[in-house]
């Protein structure tokens, strides 16, 4: 099978998912994960339409997008992977979104650095719903005091939610905890779901499905 028909069925998929659940499928959107995979794998999927890809280091990600941004236009990259405050510049400066906000340190940087900047980035908060210690995101039970935070301290406006659940527990419990938590804080978006639980994610209300290898195939080396 290609990595076009990979694509196609990844979108099929993710359509027939929503209309399942009575959810119109333009209400989600695909972020296709090209984390690990040179810019000539990307190439095919940019050919085939398909402009909305997540990556998870900012160091790859800078390595990788600008030359294909003059190419193709009308890409939206979203960071999916933790920010080290010390990246927040090239963050700011490589993507459109940057679902991985998710403590004080990074929301002030990336206040300042947009201002500098004059660029906006749409924000996400990244919820560890699981509470696992070496996880990125903050934990649930502070989730509400961040958000706060984020809005009335450093001036941020927030979209979303994203999470990524313990990969040894049932997805549905924390999708559903990640789906609330953006709910009682007034925020539209929720990206959750990956190429193994996309199609629940929807039926819980993902706005955002991140979908690596079940479209570039498996990677060849494992990256959290
Ligand atoms: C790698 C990654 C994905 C994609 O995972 P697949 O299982 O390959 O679909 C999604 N979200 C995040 C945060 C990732 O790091």
């Amino acid at each position: 099978m290609s990595i076009i028909d990979r694509l196609n069925n990844a979108k099929d998929a993710i359509a027939r998912a929503a209309s399942d659940c009575g959810r119109d499928p333009a209400t989600v959107t695909l972020v296709c994960v090209t984390k690990t995979f040179p810019a000539e794998d990307v190439l095919p999927l940019l050919d085939a339409g398909q402009r909305v890809f997540g990556e998870n280091r900012v160091q790859e990600a800078m390595g990788k997008w600008p030359a294909l941004r003059e190419k193709f236009p009308g890409i939206e990259l979203h960071l999916i992977g933790p920010l080290q405050s010390n990246k927040t510049k090239e963050a700011v400066e490589t993507f459109d979104v940057i679902q991985s906000v998710d403590r004080e340190k990074i929301a002030q940087a990336l206040a300042e650095e947009m201002t500098k900047q004059g660029k906006r980035p749409r924000l996400f908060i990244q919820v560890n719903t699981g509470a696992e210690p070496q996880k990125a995101g903050v934990l649930p039970q502070d989730a509400d005091a961040f958000f706060a935070a984020c809005r009335d301290k450093y001036g941020l406006e927030i979209s979303g939610l994203m999470c990524v659940p313990p990969v040894d527990e049932q997805a549905s419990p924390h999708f559903a905890l990640l789906a609330d938590i953006a709910r009682r804080n007034g925020v539209p978006e929720l990206s959750m779901g990956m190429s193994s639980d996309f199609e629940l994610a929807i039926q819980l209300g993902a706005t955002y499905v991140r979908v690596g290898s079940a479209i570039m195939g498996a990677r060849e080396y494992p990256q959290a």
